[in-house]
């Protein structure tokens, strides 16, 4: 029987968990046909690029330890087996400390691991640790006849040969040859756009600083002076990464103050100062961390199965605001209300059963809005999704000194009210977002929505909020980012920032829409990570496929609207890459943020029935049944000596 073969580009937590995924169905569906895995990544296998272990002591998750987890459990809807294991929290738990030490865990690192409790937001070491001691388990646990070999270098090409793929590797001469390839490659460099372009030129030209958009964990940032003034476009992940390794990361350190609360930042002299600014002008909203006070609410309620299903079977197709929006707002609004008026019905004018009575009758958005505007005290307690969304819109102010101090209110206002529990009603909206989630995902996924609908409302502008509303800092740090501000590191320049060059001034220039005034600076820094982007991207092996037509970006259209996403296109449940002639390679496969239909943008939640796992096992029982298919004793031919020879003449980039 010959020995089948498969390479994983990309071996970060979704290469590791496929590879976890192949371990736990092969031994009903390969048949006993053993099979030779490369895993190929530059970087440690099992924790990848991201989750590096070197990474700065500084840098965070942005997820509760309790939250993450590698492992399937029984809410998870797929075919293979459910082999279940520790989240996050879990395992900090009950990790021993000769299994740390095996790890190569340092004390101070391994004391950090002991002190996590499940709301802690861990260091991105931490998580390194869990991923890594994850993949070796997996790599323990492999079936008899499985073997994983790791390359520790880049992929730069695929080509057919024969009907088997030859993977070519940076710095080796021979290709791998397999039977099939899928790419997990993650989050991918892009190379700059024509403003990002303009911007390098500009700072070449001027002596100045330009930072583009990328890992910030990587970047370098030594050009950026003490003192210097920096602009930062973006207020998301990437900006709390920069202003980490520009702060602590040059020797500064935050010290709480006897009260045990509140902090201040003692600078090192080596930091810049800070302007930040982005299209909202706030930072994303606090992390919450309290839990509900009253029962949680039972969901789903209105956006249940039998709704998707009424809405799946209309004769027109939906669009998101129109069909959806109602339907999600109302959700979550029951989720909050229900945690209002049970939790805190001081602040209600009517009991839970009435008020429900009449959420439930009320036939539009009006009719909750004259309700909850009559049984709701006060107008801080209203969940208003649009309020929320764009706290600075409509408001100009006489200075950027003015919007300073407005923006200073609001963040500590964020802070304060998403550390009280006396606003649990916001945690569960939190929750409904998140079962939302799936649903709007579900319908999205169906074909049922316009093509526009899905793009501009779910992936555009929904998946926008639900990153701001939920997917936000820990309240910790944006303490720290107040007290940064309190140093005078940080100053804020208000919505719609947009960034000008001037050579007369020779300086990059700032300018909002909350107020008049100019902010010139001889650094920018686009604090944001790179959108994904086939047509600009710097990965060798993707580029040489796309320029010979072999994976395209996803191009969407709606009538005569079209618009291009950047993503490279995938089709079928497996997700096999699709050509620029519309041909689906039936042995390549790509998975995650970079494709058309990542399953989503964080760490699988425990019983959430987590979208990455079903689609992992999805992939790897395909990649099963077509590896048992090839290489059953009666196929004849394909066998490894005919590869070789078909390697001999097979295309080399
Ligand atoms: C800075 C940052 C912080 C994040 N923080 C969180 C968080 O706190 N919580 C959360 O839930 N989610 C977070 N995410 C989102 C997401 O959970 C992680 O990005 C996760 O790492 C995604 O896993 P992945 O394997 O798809 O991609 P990656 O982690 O990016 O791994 C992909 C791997 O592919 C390799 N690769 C790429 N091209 C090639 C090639 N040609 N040849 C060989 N190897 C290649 C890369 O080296 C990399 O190791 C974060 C994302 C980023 C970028």
């Amino acid at each position: 029987m010959s020995r089948a073969a498969l390479a994983i580009v990309g071996a970060g937590p979704a290469g590791s968990s496929l590879l976890e995924r192949v371990a736990a169905s092969a031994p009903e569906l390969l048949g006993g046909v053993p099979l030779l895995i490369h895993l190929i990544d530059p970087h440690r296998a099992g924790t990848g690029r991201v989750w590096r272990p070197d990474n700065h002591p500084g840098l965070w998750m942005n997820s509760l330890a309790e939250d993450v987890t590698m492992f399937t459990d029984d809410t998870v809807t797929c075919e293979g087996p459910i082999v279940p294991g520790p989240s996050l929290y879990e395992w900090a738990r009950s990790v021993d400390d000769a299994t740390l030490a095996e790890l190569g865990v340092p004390p101070v690192l391994a004391a950090e691991i002991r002190s996590l409790t499940g709301t802690t937001f861990p260091t991105r070491r931490v998580q390194s640790v869990y991923l890594d001691w994850f993949y070796r388990r997996v790599l323990a646990g492999l079936p008899p006849g499985i073997e994983v070999v790791v390359h520790p270098t880049t992929a730069i090409d695929v080509r057919d040969v024969g009907d088997r793929q030859a993977v070519h590797l940076a710095g080796r001469d021979e290709p791998l040859l397999v039977d099939a390839v899928v790419l997990a490659q993650g989050h991918l460099d892009v190379l700059p756009d024509e403003t990002s372009r303009a911007y390098t030129a500009f700072a070449a030209a001027h002596g100045l600083v330009h930072v583009p958009p990328g890992h910030t964990a990587e970047q370098d940032l030594s050009a950026i002076e003490p003192r210097m003034d920096v602009i930062a476009l973006g207020f998301g992940q990437a900006f709390t990464d920069l202003v980490v390794l520009l702060t602590e990361g040059r020797g500064g350190r935050f010290v709480t103050g006897d009260d045990g609360v509140s902090l201040r930042y003692e600078p090192s002299g080596r930091e810049p100062v800070i302007h930040v600014g982005s299209r909202r002008g706030v930072p994303y909203r606090s992390k919450l961390d309290y839990v509900l006070q009253a029962p949680r609410a039972l969901l789903p309620k209105f956006l249940d199965n039998a709704a998707i299903e009424a809405l799946l079977g209309r004769d027109e197709l939906l669009d998101f605001r129109r069909d959806l929006l109602p339907l999600v707002r109302k959700e979550v609004g029951w989720a909050y209300y229900h945690e209002l008026f049970n939790a805190h019905p001081e602040r209600t004018t009517l009991g839970w059963d009435e008020f429900a009575r009449r959420y439930e009758e009320a036939v539009d958005q009006e009719a909750i809005d004259r309700l909850v505007a009559a049984s709701v005290r006060d107008p801080e307690d209203v969940f208003d999704i649009d309020r929320l969304n764009a706290p600075l819109a409509g408001l100009r102010f006489g200075s950027v000194d003015e919007l300073h101090r407005h923006v200073v209110g609001h963040i500590r206002a964020d802070v304060a009210r998403r550390t009280d529990p006396a606003y649990s009603a916001d945690l569960a909206a939190f929750h409904a977002l998140l079962v939302t989630f799936g649903a709007i995902g579900r319908v999205a996924a169906s074909g049922r929505m316009t093509p526009r609908s899905r793009v501009e409302d779910v992936n555009g502008w929904w998946f926008s909020f639900f990153m701001y509303y939920a997917s936000g800092p820990p309240p910790a740090r944006l303490r720290q980012l107040l007290a940064l501000e309190e140093a005078g590191l940080v100053r804020f320049l208000g919505a719609d920032t947009t960034v000008t060059t001037d050579p007369q001034r020779g300086a990059f220039v700032a300018r909002s829409a909350s107020h008049p005034d100019e902010v010139l600076a001889p650094a920018l820094v686009e604090s944001r990570i790179a959108e994904p982007s086939l047509s600009r991207t710097a990965d060798e092996l993707l580029a040489r496929l796309r320029d010979r037509g072999e994976v395209v970006e996803e191009v969407v259209t709606d009538g005569d609207w079209s618009a291009n996403t950047g993503k490279v296109l995938v089709a079928g449940p497996a997700l096999n890459l699709v050509a620029a002639d519309g041909q689906v390679h039936p042995a390549r496969h790509a998975l995650g943020s970079f494709t058309s239909r990542p399953a989503a943008g964080a760490f699988s939640r425990p019983r959430t029935n987590a979208p990455a796992f079903r689609q992992h096992d999805v992939i790897a029982r395909t990649l099963l049944r077509n590896l048992a298919e090839r290489h059953r004793p009666s196929r004849r031919g394909a066998d490894d000596a005919d590869l070789a020879a078909a390697s001999a003449t097979g295309g080399r980039p």
